[in-house]
């Protein structure tokens, strides 16, 4: 996703001619606020953002004519046209699909500077308005005067708090075209009150505005007496920014890097997400719990007394201890949690459906581990609100589901804490981000299912079969000659008096997996639970052969992983297609090319080859005796 920062419109003051260092000074220490406008073209956006963008232009302008005696003040015609242009030019970017990513707009008045997120209004863009608005201070929800509130509203609203965003603002556009009518406004905001308050909502202001003729933008309009509250820009001007909430929060940093130039100097760097932190404070560094005293505040222009949410700043200790990227520095007597289990909303946003029980990089702060996401518990219908049974999600889709994390993370609930509580899954083969994602509450089970140790070890198994476990894992097209090779493998490994255990695609699947299909999913989770037993039977000391098509790398992989370090050795047998199809022992090509048979990998399945297996066979140029040969010689050597 491209995010383009464009149009940079500064406005100025006065100070700018009189003194240039006081204005840069007042210019950089004003707040920021980050704001997204949800509705579409037809609401009336494009004209609204051009007038936000416009209107402090103009004043500029009027600044620039009064300090310069020979006014180049622009006429009132030239500012129409000025203004239509302006709105054109933003419309027509939006038709030749320049912002079908979310468009980044900077502009400035007095009081403060602003990047508003224009983000694409359709379902089909639901991720990126997630994008764009997860950053976001506030939403301003456009509503066509003339229409009152659409499925569209109702979804921008429901994303727009899933978000997290505090500041809801009802614009009621287009009041010119229904003559001010203070009934049909005070109707609007009846029905959104009530649709607000469904969805966990509990304020928003409502204002009267028209983008075309300008009422209560800048100012009180004379059209709208009856409207007592801000205009828009007074409102965007004065409202409490996320950075003022999250000061007041629990201090917390996520360490970025270790900064250590010399021996003297060790400090931990990072964005603080929220509280404050000053020298002399006592810390915790998670999830260690190691914990010391804040030294110094040190920063690129100086060490300071005290740092707030927002502020990027290096912290040293008065103790050497152990702290490094991705953990959490947290005050001593207030820390965060960590834990291994969650549930969660998970926004999709691949193409690709997501896979239950398939591993992701999960990214969350400055931690990243491995994550796998059980089957929705439900997905919800972004225009009803309603919860819909789901197996997976695909592009745009909205779910709750629990997630598993292979290490413990230090976190929060989204909801307190957007940089512990939000994170994003990415794909560990593509490495494209695939979702994106807010924590509600870790699991007790979590806390409660605890490994427990047993007196007889998998090292006591081992020793006693006097084997090294392992798991040879054959994956291959079917009829790829797996099952016979590996059957040849067992009984030469059985006559040297190793015990092994063969488990076999076709028959896992008539007990264990016999709720499994053959969709994406269903493969996924096939593999995951034939690992899993895989991996109980080399705690048993086992020598372990299995013989499924396990056409993903992913699944593959994360089975390795699952294994101590050397025990896991991939083998492909490695039949070219045609070879397969040819051989064709249980008919299923033949069924599969006929369209009897869906999903049959090499067909209309995908099978990824290995890139860089233990051992390769070529059943072209081998026999399989030949290659059992070679397999048992490469595990016994
Ligand atoms: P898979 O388990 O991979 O689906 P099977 O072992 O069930 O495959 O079937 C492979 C078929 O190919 C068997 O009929 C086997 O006799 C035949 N075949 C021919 N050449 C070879 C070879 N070099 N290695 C393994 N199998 C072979």
């Amino acid at each position: 996703m491209t995010d383009t920062l464009t149009d940079p419109i500064y406005k100025t003051d006065s100070l700018i001619a009189e003194d240039i260092d006081a204005y840069l000074d007042v210019h950089q220490h004003k707040t920021m606020l980050r704001f997204i406008t949800c509705g579409s073209v037809d609401d009336g956006k494009s004209t609204l953002i051009g007038r936000l963008l416009y209107d402090s232009k103009m004043i500029f302008e009027d600044q620039l004519a009064a300090l310069e005696a020979d006014s180049k003040r622009v006429g009132t015609q030239g500012q129409e046209i000025d203004f239509a242009l302006l709105v054109d030019g933003l419309a027509a970017e939006r038709e030749q699909g320049i912002t079908i990513d979310v468009a980044y707009r900077f502009f400035a008045t007095e009081k403060r500077k602003f990047i508003v997120a224009d983000t694409p209004g359709h379902e089909q863009y639901t991720r990126n308005m997630v994008t764009g608005a997860s950053t976001a201070d506030l939403a301003v929800i456009l509503i066509d005067a003339r229409k009152g509130i659409l499925t569209q509203t109702r979804r921008h609203s429901y994303l727009a708090h899933l978000i997290g965003i505090r500041n809801i603002v009802l614009a009621v556009n287009k009041m010119d075209l229904v003559g001010y009518d203070q009934a049909i406004f005070d109707k609007i905001v009846a029905d959104y009150t009530e649709f607000a308050a469904s969805i966990g909502i509990t304020a928003f202001t409502p204002m009267p505005i028209s983008g075309f003729k300008g009422d209560n933008i800048t100012g009180p309009s004379e059209n709208t007496p009856w409207y007592t509250g801000p205009a828009l820009i007074e409102h965007l001007e004065t409202v409490e920014v996320n950075s003022a909430v999250d000061a007041d929060k629990p201090f917390r940093m996520p360490v970025q890097w270790v900064n250590r130039p010399n021996l003297d100097f060790r400090g931990f760097s990072g964005l603080i997400a929220t509280g404050t932190v000053k020298p002399g404070d006592a810390i915790r560094v998670l999830p260690s719990g190691k914990t010391s005293t804040v030294s110094r505040i040190v920063t690129m222009d100086g060490d300071l007394d005290q740092a707030v949410a927002g502020q990027s700043v290096t912290l040293c200790f008065t103790d050497e201890i152990d702290c490094s990227r991705g953990d959490v520095i947290a005050l001593a007597d207030n820390p965060p949690q960590a834990a291994d289990q969650f549930e969660a909303t998970i926004v999709w946003m691949a193409d690709e459906e997501m896979l239950p029980g398939r591993s992701y990089w999960l990214k969350i702060g400055t931690q990243m581990v491995t994550a796998t996401v059980q089957q929705p518990k439900y997905q919800v219908n972004v225009n009803t609100m309603e919860h819909l049974a789901a197996k997976t999600l695909d592009l745009n889709a909205i779910g709750v589901a629990n997630l598993s994390t292979d290490k413990q993370i230090v976190f929060e609930a989204y909801a307190d804490n957007r940089t512990l509580g939000g994170f994003i899954l990415i794909d560990k083969i593509s490495n494209a981000t695939v979702a994106a994602g807010m924590l509600h509450f870790s699991l007790r089970r979590a806390q409660n299912v605890h490994w427990q140790a047993t007196d007889v070890s998998r090292d006591f198994h081992a020793a006693l079969k006097n084997q090294k476990p392992a798991v040879l894992w054959f994956t291959g097209l079917s009829g790829a000659g797996k099952s016979t090779i590996a059957n040849l493998v067992e009984k030469k490994l059985a006559r040297m008096n190793r015990h092994t255990f063969l488990l076999d695609g076709d028959n896992v699947r008539h007990g264990l997996n016999k709720d499994l299909g053959f969709t994406d999913a269903d493969r996924v989770e096939n593999i995951r639970r034939v690992g899993e037993v895989a991996k109980l039977m080399t705690d048993a000391g086992l020598i372990v052969i299995t013989a499924f098509i396990s056409p993903f790398r992913s699944e593959r992989d994360m089975v390795r992983q699952m294994m101590q370090p050397g025990e896991f050795i991939e083998v492909h047998i490695d039949t070219p297609l045609a070879d397969a199809e040819a051989r064709d022992v249980k008919g299923l090509y033949k069924k599969a090319r006929s369209g009897q048979l869906k999903n049959f990998t090499g067909i209309d399945s995908p099978y990824e080859a290995p890139l860089d297996p233990e051992i390769r066979v070529d059943t072209v140029a081998m026999t399989a005796e030949e290659a059992a040969d070679a397999i048992v010689a490469r595990l016994i050597p």
